[in-house]
């Protein structure tokens, strides 16, 4: 997620999986370009390629729901929590290139786009991020347009999703140093709250990101600790 206004999750109701997908997509990317200014994809015509990436999206989703450790416990604690995730709430569609995924407050859906995973492991933190997300929201109340709230829920899902672990900065070509988990929470919750437009410069972004951090990083409900 990146920024938003807005409700709880698990209030979809729709019967048909398919077009409640497409149209949750839809209004995602509607509210996403709003809101972001992010730029997604709009038009673009259904490739083979890209229902080929949709398709593998789709079976991996089901793979990680099955199998992935992070995955299967927070969709537990979100269910405990009163917030029950179908699969068809966590929809793969086509994105622009700068982005692995979303959360829709308004629709309880997140979004996985579906081309820009480099691998299962990659998919699997992008789901456990938003899944933190979609907890937070759940069961604190998210008031999504307060930069103060935005920032502690990236915190938590920087740090607790293993968008932070060693090898996944070593992936990008950042190099251990001495608190390196923190620091790159640190900076990637800047990055998520100074794209959201109700946060007028990376400086506001740094000074909030910075008065909550302590707190935040320390709550790692509902894990024990650092995953
Ligand atoms: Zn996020």
């Amino acid at each position: 997620m990146d920024s938003e206004s807005g409700p709880k999750p698990s209030a979809s109701t729709s019967q048909n999986s398919t077009s409640d997908s497409s149209s949750a997509f839809e209004r995602w990317r509607n509210w996403a370009s709003e809101m972001t200014g992010v730029g997604l994809t709009t038009g673009v015509p259904s490739t083979s390629r890209q229902a080929r990436d949709i398709a593998r999206c789709e079976k991996n989703k089901q793979w990680l729901i099955d199998n992935s450790p992070v995955v299967t416990f927070m969709l537990q604690h979100l269910a405990l929590s009163g917030c029950r995730v179908p699969a068809r709430n966590l929809i793969c569609g086509p994105c622009n290139q700068t982005r692995a995924g979303g959360y829709d407050p308004e629709r309880g859906a997140i979004i996985l786009c579906a081309s820009n995973f480099y691998s299962r492991r990659h998919m699997e933190r992008t789901m456990a991020h938003e899944l933190v997300h979609m907890y937070d929201d759940c069961k604190f109340n998210v008031d999504w347009s307060n930069l103060r709230h935005q920032a502690c829920s990236e915190i938590r899902a920087n740090s607790l999703s293993g968008d932070c672990r060693y090898a996944s900065e070593l992936a990008r070509g950042v190099f251990g140093v001495a608190g390196q988990h923190q620091e790159c929470v640190r900076r990637r919750a800047i990055g998520s709250l100074a794209a959201n437009p109700l946060c007028p410069n990376e400086e506001t972004a740094r000074k909030v990101v910075n008065e909550v951090f302590e707190s935040c990083f320390k709550d790692t409900r509902p894990f024990d600790e650092v995953y």
